[in-house]
C-alpha cells in the first residue's frame, strides 16, 4: 500500500527544499521526491547572487526577507549556506536614472539598505571600474552571494530533521487524480499518496504539469556562465556587479576567480530539451562575455579564462514565477518559472507556498501577483521602472 502524506513536493532544488522545510515546520507530513540528487540541478549551478534591487514591491520584499535568512542561515536552518557579503552594485544608463531613483526610494521604504551612488563614489568601492559612460549606480552594502548547493542541502537536511521523507533518484512519472483532485504520484521507485502535490520542478515543469493535464507556460532555456582568473594586481575581491549597459553580471568566486554571465532577455529564445542539451560552453561565449567584462573592468584584460558551463533557466513570459494552485481546488500547486533570479527568493518562497497550502492568508507575501491565469488575463507582472530582465 502507498504511504500517505499531507504534501508531496516534486523537485529537490532550492524551491522544493525550502518549501519542504517550511511545510514540515508547520507540522505537515511531507515527502520530497527528486529524480537526481538534492541541489544538483540548475540550483547547484546558480551564480547565487543575493540582491534586493527589484522593480516590484512583492519581489523586493521577498528578497529582503530572504537576505535576513541567508545572513543568519546557521541559526535559522542549522547549517551553512556559504553567504559572502561583498556588496552589490547595479549600473544603469542615463535614460534609466529616474527609474533607478524611484526604485531605490520604494526599496528604502521597505527597510532595504540601498543608496544611489555617483560614479566617483563608486570608483572608491571598486577601484579600476570604468564609469565614464554611466550616469548612476545603486549600491547595496549588505548583499552578496551564497553557495546554492550548500543552502539547498541544508534546507533538505533541516526538513528531514523535522520528519520530512526525502527520496532521491526517484523520478515522478505520473500524477494520480480522483475526480478533480490529486491523490498521489507514481514514480520510478514508489507510489505515494497525498491530497496536495507541489510541483517545484524548474525547467522540467512543462512535462510534469502535463501529467496533471496543465499546460504551463514555462520553458527550459539554456544559459551560460564563464569563469575568469583575476590577473596579478587585481586579486582583491570585488562586489557583485550587474551592468545593464553592457548586459552582463559578474561576481567574485573563491580562488581569485570572477564568474560572469549575461543579462539578456534573448536568453528566453534558447529553448532546449532539459533532458538533452549541451552543458559545455559555446566557443564564442568566452570572448563575448570577456569583452563586456573588460569594457567595465579594464583590469580583466589580462585575466585568464578558467572554463564555465551551461545550465537552465525556467523562463515564463514575464520572467516571474508561477506560484498557484492550478486549477483552483485541485490540490496541484505549481511553484516554478523563476527565470534566472529565483535562488535569492528561496527562503521567502517556502513561507509563501506553505501559507497557500495550509490556507493562511499572508499579506506580506500575497502570491496573487504570481497567479497562473495572469497570462490569460493579459496582466503579466511588470515593475513600474524596469531596466531589463532584473524583475
Ligand atoms: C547559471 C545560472 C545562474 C543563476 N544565477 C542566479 C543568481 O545569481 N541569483 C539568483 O537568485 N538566481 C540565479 N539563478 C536562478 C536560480 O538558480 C533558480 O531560479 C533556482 O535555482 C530555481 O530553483 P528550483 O528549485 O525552482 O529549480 P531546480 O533547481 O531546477 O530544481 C528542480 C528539480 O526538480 C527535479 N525534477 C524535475 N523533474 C522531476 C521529476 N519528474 N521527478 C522528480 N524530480 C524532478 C530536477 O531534477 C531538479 O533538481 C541562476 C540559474 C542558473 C542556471
Amino acid at each position: 500500500m502507498a504511504e500517505t502524506f499531507d504534501v508531496i513536493v516534486i523537485g529537490g532544488g532550492i524551491m522544493g527544499c525550502s518549501s519542504a522545510y517550511q511545510l514540515a515546520k508547520r507540522g505537515l507530513k511531507v515527502a520530497l521526491v527528486e529524480k537526481g540528487h538534492i541541489g544538483d540541478g540548475p540550483t547547484g549551478k546558480s551564480s547565487a547572487i543575493i540582491r534586493q534591487h527589484y522593480s516590484n514591491e512583492l519581489t523586493a520584499r521577498m528578497a529582503y526577507h530572504s537576505l535576513g535568512i541567508f545572513q543568519n542561515f546557521e541559526d535559522e536552518i542549522g547549517d551553512t549556506c556559504g553567504f559572502k557579503r561583498t556588496g552589490f552594485v547595479a549600473l544603469v544608463a542615463a535614460k534609466d536614472q529616474v527609474g533607478l531613483d524611484a526604485n531605490v526610494k520604494f526599496q528604502r521604504g521597505l527597510g532595504i539598505k540601498t543608496e544611489v551612488m555617483s560614479p566617483e563614489a563608486l570608483r572608491e568601492i571598486i577601484p579600476g571600474l570604468e564609469t565614464t559612460d554611466l550616469v548612476a549606480a545603486v549600491y547595496e552594502p549588505e548583499s552578496g552571494y551564497a553557495d546554492a548547493y550548500l543552502a539547498t542541502n541544508a534546507y533538505a537536511q533541516a526538513a528531514q530533521l523535522l520528519g520530512a521523507n526525502i527520496l532521491v533518484k526517484t523520478n515522478v512519472e505520473g500524477i494520480r487524480f480522483e475526480g478533480d483532485r490529486v491523490v498521489g504520484i507514481d514514480s520510478s521507485t514508489v507510489k505515494l499518496d497525498a491530497p496536495n502535490i507541489l510541483c517545484c520542478t524548474g525547467a522540467w515543469t512543462g512535462a510534469v504539469a502535463k501529467m496533471a493535464e496543465v499546460d504551463a507556460p514555462i520553458n527550459a532555456c539554456r544559459v551560460q556562465v564563464a569563469y575568469f582568473r583575476r590577473p596579478d594586481g587585481s586579486e582583491a575581491q570585488h562586489p557583485v556587479v550587474v551592468d545593464f549597459i553592457n548586459a552582463i553580471y559578474f561576481r567574485p568566486e573563491a580562488g581569485n576567480l570572477t564568474i560572469a554571465g549575461l543579462v539578456d532577455p534573448s536568453e528566453a529564445n534558447a529553448i532546449v530539451d532539459p533532458n538533452n542539451y549541451n552543458e559545455a560552453l559555446d566557443y564564442e561565449f568566452v570572448p563575448d562575455v570577456g569583452k563586456r567584462l573588460i569594457c567595465r573592468f579594464p583590469a580583466m584584460e589580462m585575466a585568464g579564462s578558467a572554463g564555465g558551463y551551461a545550465s537552465l533557466y525556467a523562463v515564463t513570459p514575464d520572467w516571474h514565477p508561477v506560484i498557484d494552485e492550478v486549477p483552483e481546488g485541485s490540490g496541484f500547486y505549481i511553484c516554478s518559472g523563476f527565470s534566472g533570479h529565483g535562488f535569492k527568493l528561496g527562503p521567502a518562497v517556502g513561507v509563501m507556498v506553505t501559507d497557500m497550502i495550509v490556507g493562511e492568508r499572508n499579506p506580506v507575501f500575497d502570491p496573487h501577483l504570481f497567479r497562473f491565469r495572469r497570462y490569460q488575463e493579459n496582466d503579466p507582472v511588470r515593475g513600474k521602472y524596469e531596466y531589463s530582465i532584473v524583475g
